[in-house]
Order: C-alpha cells, then structure tokens, then sequence
C-alpha cells in the first residue's frame, strides 16, 4: 500500500539521462538528501545534475513520519558520554541550525508543504529516570526542553521529555517544490563508477568533477566499507482517520514505544522498529490492536513500511566519501532522523565544495574512529553479518547479489531482506533497496 505521502501527492515525472554529459557536480539519489544538496549546491552556482534510479522521493523519503527535530530519541546523554560534552552541542546546534533554515526556505519560497512548528516529546510508560538523564543532559547543552507527565495520548505516561521550536511538514510537498529548478533525471540507476569521475548508467555516461552518493546506502564495496559500518532498521506504519489530532509529535523511548503525529485529518502511528531480516511477529497487527485498545473509533486508511540506515556510532556519515577519492562525497546513516540530518547534510556537502566549513562539520566525517561510541554495535553488526554469509554458502538459491547473505522471506511485506546489510527485493526477485544494485538471479 502507499504512504500517506505517496497517497495524497503525486510527483513530476523527469525523464531518463539522454546521453552522455559532462557536469561539475553529480548526484546520485533523489531522496531528501540528494535533492537538498543539488539544491544547495546550484543555489552557490555549481553545476548539478542528479541521478535516480527510479523515481524522486520513491525511496525512504517517501515513508517517513517527517518530523523535523533535533530530538534524536535519547542521543545526548550518549553523545556527551562517547563524542564528549562540545561535540555534543555541535550536534545539537548542526540539527537545530537545519530546523530554522526549513522555517527560513519554507518561509522565503513560499512553499505550501504542511510545515507545523511544534513541540517533540519522547515518552515512556515505565520508568521516568533514562528521561531524566537526556532532560539534563539537553539542559547541559543549552536545548530548550522541559518535563512533564502530561501528553495528548490516549493513556498515561510516567514521564515526558518536550524540546520546543521543532516542527512536521509533508516531505513530498516540500521536495516537489526545491526539485523545480533542478536537472533531474529518474529511471537512470548509477550502475559503477569508472575512472574517479565516470559514472556508468544504462542510458550513457556522466562524467563530473564531484561525486555525492546520496543513495541511501552506498553500493561500492570498495573504497569506504560501508557495508562494513552501516545497518538497516525497519518499521511499520499506519495512517487512522478518525483519531483525535496531536497538536506535538511523540515517541515512545520504549521497546514496545510507538511514534504519534498528525497530518492533516489523519493520525500516523508507527512502530515495531527491528533490524531488517529480523522479522518481527506480526507488526501491523500488533499496530492493529493498538488501534482497537485506544482509538476504538478510528479507521485504517493506509499502512506502509520504511528502513533508514544507521551508523555503529549513531552518527550519520556527512563529508568525504573516501581518502582514496577526494572529489566522492556521502551522505548517510540517518539513523530514522533524515529530515535535519538532510539539511545539516547539503549545507556541509556545498562548504566543502565550496571550501567553507562550519563548527560542526569535522563531527559528522566518515573518516571519525569512535570506538567508545560503536564497540558494541560493531559486534552485533559482525554477529550478523557473518551468520547471514555463512548461511548463504549453504543457500544458493536465495542469496543476496551485494555479498551472499541469506535472504529472509518477510511474509507481511512479502518480500525478501537481506539480514546483512538490508538489501530488498520482490517476491519475484526484483531488487527494491540496496546495497544491492541487481535483481536475484533466477533460479
Ligand atoms: C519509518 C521511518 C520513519 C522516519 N521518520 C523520520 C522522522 O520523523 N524524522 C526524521 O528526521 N527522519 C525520519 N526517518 C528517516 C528519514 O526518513 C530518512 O533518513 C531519509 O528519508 C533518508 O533520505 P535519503 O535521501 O538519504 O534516502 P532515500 O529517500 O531512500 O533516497 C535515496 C534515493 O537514491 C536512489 N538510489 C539508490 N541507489 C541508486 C543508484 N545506484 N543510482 C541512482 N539512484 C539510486 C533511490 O532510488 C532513492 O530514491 C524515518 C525513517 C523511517 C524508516
């Protein structure tokens, strides 16, 4: 089924590359992200084209619950612990930085996308002390945030963490509208890149001074082994209609936590976060009976899934691509916080081509080792991943093209992921997401 992005705008359709070119800036993936950058990056005068695979705005971007916040569930007290109190604040100040400058494009271009300041609160039903950490590790680093056991949902809370000034918009809206000026072209997947500079695609060559890959999750094993240091997390959602309106937007610090906010007249409730591959029991109706305990009168208008990326360290990949490759760029590892890290993204990826810098820009290399921050996510990350090749030395009609994991069938999706590194494809084999750039071969 649609989201609710997908089901209440439709986007332009741009035609596919038409032959080989020549540009100074290419761009590979038109999410949030790569859009944001071209963006950017032609607004400082910087010839920039895009490439997309499918269609813009068909990829993560187009299921996200949207909210634009620096309140990145409970990052801060970790952040101060692993990246120390100063990097802790840069952070904090790179995202709230991104949120007025959505207030101040949104504003100045006189875009209509549904863009809502509110407040963002995480809540938990069960303990209140994790909230009162992050409460005063946000306080440390000057974030306007406030407790409270007050919420707008449907049962009480032991404790809630508000930070203000945040804000919600619709993603496609907003994307339609920066994509105007921009050279796009869709249906043109980035096959390889040859020579430093060449990109291959099925409709001719581009060949560019710089290089973003802003595809979600980069697909060259070599150089910058991000499959190495990259995993994917899935989550369910579903839009009710009928559901009172949430004046903020909310989420749940808890395993069994669940993710609120308003769009128009309908409410989006999402939850059941699990590592792609690993299939949790069920989640839309888990969601469901949710549904039925608290908003009895609601209805199910439409109910979709995402995977966002996430970093070991919890902190996306912004900046050069590579020491091998000083003209490649990336842009990933959201974490499921893609809205400011997008913007906070394009600005970083246009200084540095520009060469201009911010205060904040050296947290988010990928070149950053942060052991303390990414030990215990690394293991898990090797656990997994050498359990999904190992399995696929002995399944060879169901591995993965990226490296030969195992693929798990997700019988609520009816598709199939792979437990590595979060490649998806159809039930017939047809590749949905990457890593992964081909279909399953037959069998
Ligand atoms: C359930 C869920 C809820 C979320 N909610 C929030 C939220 O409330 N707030 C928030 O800040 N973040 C949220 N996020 C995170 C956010 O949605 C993502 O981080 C963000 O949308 C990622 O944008 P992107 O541009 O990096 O990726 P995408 O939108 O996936 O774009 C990448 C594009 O690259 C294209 N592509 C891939 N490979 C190639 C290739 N070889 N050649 C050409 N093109 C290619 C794809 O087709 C795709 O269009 C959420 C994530 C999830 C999963």
């Amino acid at each position: 089924m649609k989201s609710i992005w997908h089901e209440t705008k439709t986007l332009p359709k741009y035609s596919p590359l038409p032959g080989s070119i020549h540009t100074e800036a290419a761009i590979i993936g038109g999410g949030l992200a790569g859009i944001l950058t071209a963006f950017y990056l032609t607004r400082s005068g910087i010839r920039t084209v895009i490439l997309e695979a499918r269609r813009i705005g068909s990829g993560q971007t187009g299921g996200t619950t949207a909210k634009i916040t620096s309140q990145h569930n409970l990052i801060y007290q970790r952040l101060i612990r692993t990246f120390g109190e100063n990097d802790a604040r840069l952070y904090a100040a790179a995202n709230q930085q991104a949120i007025t400058e959505y207030a101040r494009l949104i504003r100045s271009c006189s875009i209509d996308c549904g863009f809502k300041e509110t407040s963002a609160c995480l809540y938990t039903r069960t303990t209140g002390s994790l909230l009162n950490q992050e409460y005063r590790a946000a306080s440390r680093l000057g974030i306007p945030a406030r407790l409270s056991s007050e919420t707008e949902l449907p049962f009480p809370v032991k404790n809630a963490l508000y930070f203000s000034n945040q804000a919600q918009f619709h993603p496609l809206k907003f994307l339609e509208a920066i994509a105007r000026e921009l050279t796009i072209y869709e249906d043109t997947p980035v096959i390889s890149v040859k020579n430093h500079n060449r990109l291959l695609t099925p409709h001719g060559e581009v060949t560019a001074r710089h290089i973003i890959f802003a595809c979600h999750s980069p697909f060259l094993l070599w150089p910058g082994l991000y499959f190495a240091r990259l995993y994917q997390s899935r989550n369910y959602m579903l839009a009710l209609a009928g559901a009172p309106r949430l004046e903020n937007t909310y989420l749940g610090i808890n395993s069994d936590g669940y993710s609120f906010r308003t769009s128009g007249e309908r409410l989006i409730l999402g939850g059941k976060g699990c590592r792609t591959g690993s299939i949790p029991d069920n989640p839309y109706q888990a969601l469901q009976n949710f549904v039925h305990k608290y908003y009895p009168n609601a209805k199910v208008s439409t109910r979709w899934s995402a995977q966002d990326c996430i970093s070991l360290d919890g902190v996306p990949f912004i900046g050069r691509y590579s020491l091998l490759e000083p003209d490649w760029y990336v842009i990933t590892g959201f974490g499921k916080w893609g809205m400011t890290s997008s913007m906070a993204a394009a600005q970083i990826i246009t200084r540095m081509i520009c060469k201009k810098s911010a205060p904040w820009d050296h947290i988010f290399t990928p070149q950053r080792l942060r052991l303390k921050a990414s030990w215990k996510e690394a293991l898990s990350h090797l656990s997994h991943s050498s359990k999904g090749l190992a399995a696929g030395l002995f399944s060879p009609d169901r591995r993965c093209p990226h490296m030969g994991c195992r693929l798990v069938w997700n019988p609520y999706e009816n598709t199939w992921e792979c437990p590595c590194h979060g490649s998806r494809f159809t039930q017939q084999g047809k590749i949905l997401s990457g890593p992964a750039q081909t279909d399953l071969a037959e069998k």
